[in-house]
């Protein structure tokens, strides 16, 4: 299991994306065109590697934690301006559509950065699985991470398995497998849920299984505390 502070990546850069950003807006201030061409931090320092990308989001993280977020100083009008005609994510997340968990702010990102799938219960169905495909084979994300969370209603209702109203119950088939593992503990099938999503992106897309081949992509699985704030990847 590792803590998401252990893993900085590249101080050095966020450093010189802050300063890149502060010049920018202070030019962009005083009407100079040099200003707006200066790339986005985005698009003027990716991270290279999946590891690099996951270190990204794991900085991002410990800046959340420790209610340090840069994000908001980013100059949006640059960004919007760089990402108008493109994206490049380096990073996609598929997380539960529950409102305690908003992927940006926890990771500490700004537009054009990553790219969010969410469900309830964080699910690779179909339709996301496709999302995700076209994430890494067109748009180049460099880690997919599968976040469960605390308290995720969608497990404790695929555990209780009572009768609910409309298509809810249309969850419950992709959480069983979790829940078959872990049992009728949520916490612990909130965490096997996370893991079994992982695994089935590895496994059932052939697009992703070649870009972990190739060592262009990562896929991990996560869990988001919610009194802390803090993410902790899983596998
Ligand atoms: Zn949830």
């Amino acid at each position: 299991m590792t803590e998401f502070e252990h893993a900085g990546d590249r101080p050095v850069s966020r450093r010189r994306f802050v300063a890149t950003t502060a010049i920018g807006a202070a030019a962009a201030v005083v009407g100079s065109p040099v200003a707006i061409g200066i790339a986005s931090p985005a698009a003027a320092d990716p991270p290279l590697t999946p590891d690099a990308a996951l270190g990204r989001l794991i900085e991002g993280n410990a800046r959340f934690v420790g209610k340090r977020l840069t994000s908001f100083n980013e100059d949006l009008d640059i960004l919007k301006q760089n990402t108008v005609d493109k994206q490049e994510p380096f990073a996609a997340l598929l997380s539960c559509a529950d409102s305690r968990v908003p992927v940006e702010l926890v990771f500490d990102q700004s537009i054009g950065h990553v790219f969010v799938t969410r469900v309830a219960g964080n699910v690779a169905s179909s339709e996301i699985i496709a999302s995700l495909e076209y994430g890494v084979a067109v748009l180049g994300t460099k880690v997919i991470m599968v976040m469960g969370h605390g308290g995720c209603g969608a497990v404790k209702a695929a555990i209780g398995g009572k009768a609910v109203p409309g298509q809810i119950s249309g969850l419950y088939r992709y959480i069983r497998p979790a829940i078959d593992q872990a049992g009728s503990d949520l916490d612990a099938a909130i965490r096997a849920n996370a893991v079994i999503q992982a695994r089935l992106l590895r496994e059932s897309s052939p697009v992703i299984a070649e870009a972990l081949q190739q060592g262009t992509l990562r896929v991990v699985a996560s869990h988001y505390d919610l009194a802390s704030g803090k993410v902790t990847v899983l596998t």
